[in-house]
């Protein structure tokens, strides 16, 4: 049999499923909704949504309204409430309402759009408001929204069933802001009675019950991502990322490594060229502090290059064409995002579809 040269992702939708479950137990007597925008974080929204609704969830964000179509072609017939952050965009009534989409709107044009679509289609459009109490980035200020539940007749027009609001820091617990934003949703709920409520993603989720209210939107911690972006014992790792050894060699003390000459090896050095590269989603930046985990160990990340990775190795006896794993349930997300300075949410979406793709537990 040829030895392996390509890059294998494979996507665990029973640990997938696990993650939900733990998240359920957390929120005991909220929701848990899922969070599918990018595709699932990368993953696949359609298979991750399928799974999902078999284990129970209902409802899912997306965030552009193409997401929302393709999900509401791929859960079928099943019961979801698909919910689309971006809200109601210039001319997207009609598509919103044949994929039975609910916008999550977010700013007062959208309210009056809203309204104005619901006026001309002579029902109450169902729909979502989302209000900003402090992350700065999308929402209805609280006194816009106090505005809006000030005004019974645009109102009637429209079936509010969510008021939510998005925490900017809840994977510090510490943070004060946390609180902050809680106070302030508090109030803003307040204003909508008649609505279920919504404030917590992953991190959220774990600040405490005071966080939950109605229902939670975790997002990363159901794909294995730590609520505090950290590897936490909690979540199980559901995207494992895996390269074929295709050469191991000696550099000699002094010799260069890679592109450029940043990197000159300070003694002889066995190395493996593993057979994936940035362009299957190995962030180049965790070379600095990154690692893969071969024959049974760590193995430090020297160059990251298109197709190539190389590791440090020892004398551990490997072969050519045995599978290393470059993010998985012992190369952790958390661990690799730290090292490229980013989030685990970004490690995710950018693994591409070049590695061949398999899915457990479909
Ligand atoms: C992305 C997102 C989430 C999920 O966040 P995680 O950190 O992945 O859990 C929840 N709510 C909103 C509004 C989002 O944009």
């Amino acid at each position: 049999m040829p030895a392996p040269t390509r890059a294998r992702l494979t996507i665990d939708l029973d640990a997938l499923a696990a993650n939900y479950r733990t998240l359920c137990r957390t929120a005991e007597g909220a929701e848990v909704a899922a969070v599918v925008k990018s595709d699932g974080y990368g993953l696949g929204a359609a298979p991750v949504a399928r799974r999902l609704l078999r284990e129970g969830a209902r409802s899912f964000f997306v965030a552009r309204i193409e997401e929302g179509e393709a999900l509401r072609a791929a859960v079928g017939g099943r019961e979801a409430d698909i919910y689309v952050l971006d809200g109601l965009t210039a001319g997207a009534g009609p598509r919103l309402a044949a994929a039975r989409l609910t916008p999550v709107l977010n700013t007062v044009p959208q309210v009056e759009a809203a309204v104005a679509f619901a006026a001309g289609s002579g029902r109450p459009l169902p729909c979502a408001l989302h209000v900003d109490t402090g992350m700065n980035r999308q929402g209805l200020t609280v006194d816009e929204a106090g505005a809006i539940a000030g005004a019974p007749g645009r109102l009637a027009r429209l079936d509010v069933g969510l008021v939510m609001s998005h925490l900017g820091s809840a994977h510090d617990a510490a943070d004060p802001r946390n609180g902050e934003q809680l106070a302030r949703f508090r109030d803003v709920r307040a204003l909508f009675p008649e609505a279920r409520a919504s404030f917590a993603n992953s991190g959220g989720t774990f600040l405490g019950p005071d966080y939950r209210f109605d229902m939670v939107r975790p997002g990363i911690s159901l794909y294995g991502g730590g609520p505090e972006e950290r590897p936490d014992a909690a979540i199980v790792a559901v995207a494992r990322l895996e390269a074929p050894v295709l050469d191991l060699r000696r550099i000699a003390a002094g010799e260069h490594l890679g592109y450029g000459s940043g990197l000159v090896m300070p003694r002889p050095t066995r190395v493996a060229i593993l057979g994936a590269g940035y362009s299957d989603g190995v962030i180049r930046a965790a070379r600095h502090g990154g690692y893969a985990w071969l024959a049974g160990a760590r193995r430090r990340l020297l160059a990251v290059t298109m197709d190539l990775t190389i590791v440090e190795l020892d004398e551990a006896a490997v072969q050519v064409g045995e599978m290393a794993e470059l993010l998985g349930p012992n190369a952790l997300l958390d661990d690799l995002a730290q090292a490229a300075g980013t989030v685990a949410h970004e490690v995710l979406v950018r693994l591409s579809l070049r590695a061949e793709r398999a899915y457990l537990g479909e």
